[in-house]
């Protein structure tokens, strides 16, 4: 059985994490990684407690929900609320951080941080990433590797494509069949 490699591994803790995200802008998650364990995660939402976005609609002030923390900066308070390192650990998040997350990420001294999106890459973080020696890689995030029983599917899908085919149905069709059954899978 061939394992699943460590940065998508991670990378897929991200995207679960974003799941839990609070508001509707955007979804984002963070995993902060030392020696390979995770030590924290986090994701955007608000103060423990706080209201909700999603019941209370986002608190937007110069084109920016203030309601919530990120994901990156809830990941790196988690460490600091319960005493862990973030020294030279590395980051994984959905999404490219902002100036503000940057900064801090660079500040707890974090030495790698992995990426699945380009969202708005400010320039100035990029140039204070690279300033502090920080690795900065896009790691598109493949999200068949959670499709649970992936080759079994598409085996059928097969069998089930030439079926169809035997029957002779009309092109259109057949196709919209498939199509139907494909977006189950
Ligand atoms: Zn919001
Ligand atoms: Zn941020």
């Amino acid at each position: 059985m061939k394992r699943i490699e460590w940065d998508q591994f991670f990378m897929a803790q991200s995207h679960l994490i974003s799941t839990r995200s609070t508001c509707t802008r955007l979804m984002v998650g963070a995993t902060i990684v030392r020696d390979k364990r995770m030590i924290a995660s986090g994701y955007n939402g608000s103060i423990a407690g706080g209201d909700h976005c999603t019941e209370k609609g986002c608190l937007i002030v110069e084109g920016h929900c203030i309601r919530t923390i990120h994901a990156e900066m809830n990941a790196l308070l988690q460490c600091a609320k319960f005493g862990a390192s973030t020294d030279q650990a590395e980051l994984y998040v959905t999404h490219f951080p902002c100036v503000a997350c940057c900064k801090s990420i660079i500040q707890a001294g974090i030495k790698a941080v992995y990426y699945a999106k380009d969202y708005k890459n400010n320039p100035y973080a990029i140039e204070l990433f690279e300033q502090a020696g920080v690795i900065v890689k896009k790691v598109p995030f493949d999200h068949e590797i959670l499709n649970d029983g992936l080759l079994s599917k598409q085996q059928m899908l097969t069998s089930i494509t030439e079926a169809i085919n035997e029957e002779g149905l009309p092109e259109d069709k057949a196709q919209s069949l498939l199509q139907s059954i494909e977006g189950k899978l």
